[in-house]
């Protein structure tokens, strides 16, 4: 760790998407951040699909907050492109395969709602995809998006580092002092406080541990085949085309699981999967499991520690970090910055109170 001999104003511990985000985003207004970040393996957004769907659950209904979301994370990637120099944000099509009447019905009646009309369609079949005779039909969402997440964490890093922001180092909470009622930790004491973003590891730290974790492990696979499919295509799992012949292809749900060992029938099922749209010529390049950090009620969870003022929490992204980080990040940053309000449905105070 560098940096002592400057006044730190915020000190981020995390460089998941929330973290690096966050830390670029607080750069922006002036503040001189540290951020340190120990590569632990389960990191989420190391195998996150980057998706971002305005359409959620088996009732298809539109996904929490997603207009307000979405204005936040389109200025965000957008001015992260034109700052890192590359493109990474990208408008997409998901294919939901509707594989029984009742879903078929469900699809069809949400796509006659006015709400719906610019973001669902329906059809009887998709050219591209070589399983039409084992599916009853398709939902076309229009209007998603998304990221090339390994693309955008490797660039921000690198442009933090150049910064002398992001620093590879684990952050030990036992090392940390209280003096003259504020946290230090090696002789630094952040002018706004230490900000947590460790993802799922939150469950490990001393300030925030009585709070409802609900940890989300699941496993992914980068695979190679051949299928002329652009988009996603979202049934049991979800096919995402990477580039040429590589695709994204996840995943699985094992709620409060902190193992990040490789589940050997969850690849197994996967596989099967995978052979029905690209042949049993694929190969699976690379299997990796990532832990969701989530709390029971599957919001974040923003804000201060109910006793230290310097202590804050930016957690709990769940299955939904890339669309959600970025409105986080506007709140936090107007609470911390112009003492708004956080809204109550993402505030940390609502375990305290
Ligand atoms: C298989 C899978 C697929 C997913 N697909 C999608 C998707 O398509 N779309 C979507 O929006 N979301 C998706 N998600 C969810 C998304 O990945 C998360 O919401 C998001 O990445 C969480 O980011 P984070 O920065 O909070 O946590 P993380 O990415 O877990 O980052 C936390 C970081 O903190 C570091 N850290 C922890 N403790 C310390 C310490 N003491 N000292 C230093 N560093 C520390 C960790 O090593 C890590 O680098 C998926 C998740 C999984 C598992």
């Amino acid at each position: 760790m560098s940096k002592s001999d400057s006044i730190i104003d915020l000190c981020i511990i995390g460089g998941g998407l929330a973290g690096l985000t966050l830390a670029y985003r607080a750069l922006k207004e002036n503040l001189n951040i540290l951020l340190l970040d120990h590569p632990f393996e389960g990191t989420a957004s190391k195998v996150s699909g980057g998706v971002m769907n305005p359409i959620t659950g088996k009732r298809y209904v539109k996904t929490w907050q997603w207009d307000l979301l979405k204005d936040h994370f389109e200025i965000l990637y957008k001015e992260l492109e034109e700052t890192l120099c590359e493109s990474f944000f990208h408008e997409i099509q998901i294919i939901q395969s509707l594989e029984n009447p009742e879903q078929e019905n469900q699809w069809i009646a949400r796509s006659g709602q006015d709400e719906y009309a610019q973001l669902i369609s329906w059809a009887s079949s998709v050219e591209q995809l070589p399983i039409q005779n084992e599916r009853l039909s398709f939902g076309i969402i229009h209007r998603a998006y998304q990221l090339e997440i390994d693309k955008l964490l490797t660039l921000l890093t690198d442009f933090l580092k150049a910064k002398n922001v992001f620093h590879t180092e684990r952050f030990r909470h036992q090392e940390m002092e209280f003096k003259e009622n504020k946290w230090t930790y090696k002789g630094i004491a952040p002018r706004l406080g230490f900000v947590f973003a460790e993802g799922y590891k939150v469950s490990e730290n001393p300030f925030f541990q009585e709070l409802p974790h609900f940890a989300v492990k699941g496993q992914r696979s980068i695979v190679e085949g051949q299928l002329k499919f652009e988009g996603i295509y979202k049934s049991s799992y979800s096919l995402c085309k990477i580039n040429g012949n590589r695709f994204w292809c996840g995943s699985n749900y094992e709620f409060q699981n902190r193992d990040c060992s490789i589940n050997k029938s969850e690849k197994a099922q996967k596989k099967k999967f995978l052979e029905k749209l690209l042949g049993t010529e694929n190969s699976i390049l690379q299997e990796l499991v990532g832990i969701r950090p989530a709390m029971k009620d599957r919001r974040p969870a923003i804000g201060t520690h109910k006793i230290y003022s310097d202590i804050h929490l930016f957690n709990g992204m769940g299955t939904k970090g890339s669309s959600l980080i970025p409105y986080c990040i506007h709140v936090f940053l107007s609470f911390l910055l112009k003492n708004e309000p956080i809204p109550k449905e993402i505030n940390l105070n609502r375990f305290y109170f």
